[in-house]
């Protein structure tokens, strides 16, 4: 039976970066995945600036930039009567984004990853894990074409997403913590002929709707729409005349950013969709990416999610020490690191319709640039939510939206008293590493 020093289970942006810091450190790697690449996979693809730092870091930023996406070093965020637009800082020497569809994006990342030494076998289905002694020892792998062959290895990293089946085998697909997004993802590309507004990255948002027009590469606009998740029957019914709809007649602002432009693919969704941890390390195995957490793709933070912490994951175990306790590790550090983002992005993707402190928000962000600068680098990650949205701040804008006429200020109140109570608990879940729910 054939042994090598790592399998790795999946080869879309955990996966090749685990296998790359991996390969990178003297290791014989071998990546499996069922998907022949170049292969598109339902997701939008925007990349902050932290993103694409993580990208160069695992020498892929190069091939990236290759596929011809714009760069996109601003941003807009808009809601009736109020546009802020504003830069970012550098992350690593980055300070654009950039929204790159993935089939480009992941065929660049297994390009990545071979150069680096890994083995990536594609048309590979994991279909079972190996054991010994209680220990993930390796895989059942079913070729497309009908050849099955085991493969062992001391450790095996399950890069295979939301539906991972690595992690159903090691008993691990409930997560221990979870919440519902609020919001459906529909998406579709339209050619672009705005070249003045192709280095914005823009949302709009409007009642409970939300949009977003990202250009990416091919000349085309990514414009992905998030209705509340009670909306999804609608688009399910009739997308193309729902995505429309709404573009029409509930979003204005990104109707006048489309005039002109035409639709050029069919609308891609998805609903229902889950925010979560799940444990993801034992005894000789670790799930990466989506596999192990996930986020509401309402703040884009999953391929850099899934890129910076394969690639330390793949860092943790190259150094030849005992694996499960890198592992281990490995999934405190990345909890450490995702627990407050995962609170912020949930509150972020609840479908509440635009209320007064979005106004003030709003305004204060058109009013000061480095303040707009600091929430964009909430994005990029190197500004905490809580840095940003400062209790002081929260305190001078509800007290301004009170001010103001027309709010509803025992609404308001409401509001603002049960986001106190939540950020109370987040602290708490912080704190704690969220460990008392595992
Ligand atoms: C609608 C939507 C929009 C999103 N938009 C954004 C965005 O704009 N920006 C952003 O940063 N993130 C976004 N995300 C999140 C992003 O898609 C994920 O976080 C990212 O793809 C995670 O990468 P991954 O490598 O963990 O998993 P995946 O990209 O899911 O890759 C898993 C791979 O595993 C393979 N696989 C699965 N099972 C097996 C098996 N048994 N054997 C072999 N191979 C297997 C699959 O073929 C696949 O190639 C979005 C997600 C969704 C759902």
């Amino acid at each position: 039976m054939a042994v090598t020093d790592a399998v790795i289970v999946g080869a879309r942006c955990a996966g090749s970066a685990a296998a790359v810091a991996l390969a990178a450190a003297g290791a014989e790697v071998v990546v499996l995945d069922s998907a022949r690449f170049p292969s598109p996979t339902l997701s939008t693809h925007l990349m902050w600036p932290g993103g694409l730092a993580e990208l160069a870091r695992l020498g892929a930023l190069e091939r990236v930039t290759a596929l011809g996406a714009p760069r996109l070093p601003l941003a807009a965020v808009e809601i009736p009567g109020v546009r802020a637009v504003g830069r970012y800082s550098a992350v690593g020497g980055v300070d654009y984004a950039m929204c790159v569809r993935r089939a480009g994006l992941d065929l660049a990342l297994v390009e990545t990853a071979r150069a680096a030494g890994a083995e990536v076998r594609e048309g590979a289905r994991v279909t079972g894990l190996l054991w010994s002694d209680g220990r993930v020892a390796g895989v059942e792998v079913a070729e497309r074409g009908g050849r099955a062959y085991e493969l062992r290895a001391p450790v095996v990293v399950g890069a295979d997403g939301r539906r991972s089946t690595v992690a159903g085998l090691v008993g691990a697909a409930e997560p221990y913590l979870r919440r519902p997004d609020g919001r459906a993802c529909f998406y579709a590309y339209f050619d672009d002929h705005r070249e003045d507004l192709r280095p914005v990255a823009a949302q709009w948002r409007q009642g409970a709707e939300l949009g977003t027009a990202f250009p990416c590469d091919g000349g085309l606009t990514l414009v992905l729409l998030m209705p509340p998740d009670a909306r999804a029957a609608d688009f399910r019914r009739r997308p193309d005349e729902e995505f429309d709809r709404t573009i029409g007649d509930l979003l204005p602002g990104l109707a006048a950013r489309l005039e002109g432009c035409v639709r050029r693919s069919k609308v891609f969704g998805v609903s229902g969709l889950e925010s979560y941890f799940r444990v993801s390390a034992g005894p000789g195995w670790a799930l990466a990416g989506d596999a192990g957490h996930f986020k509401d793709p309402v703040t884009a933070q999953g391929i850099r999610d899934a890129l910076r912490f394969g690639r330390l994951l793949g860092e943790a175990l190259a150094t030849g020490g005992d694996p499960d306790r890198a592992t281990a590790a490995w999934q405190e550090r990345r909890d450490r690191e995702c627990l407050e983002a995962f609170h912020w992005t949930e509150r972020i993707g609840r479908a509440d319709p635009v209320g007064p402190l979005d106004v003030e928000l709003h305004r204060a962000l058109r009013a000061d640039p480095a303040l707009m600068t600091r929430f964009l680098d909430v994005y990029s990650r190197v500004v905490r939510p809580g840095q940003a949205l400062t209790a002081p701040r929260l305190a001078g804008w509800t007290a301004r939206a009170l001010l103001r006429p027309g709010t509803d200020r025992a609404g308001l109140l409401r509001y603002v008293l049960r986001t106190a109570r939540e950020l109370r608990a987040e602290r708490v879940s912080i704190k704690s590493g969220h460990r008392t729910h595992r």
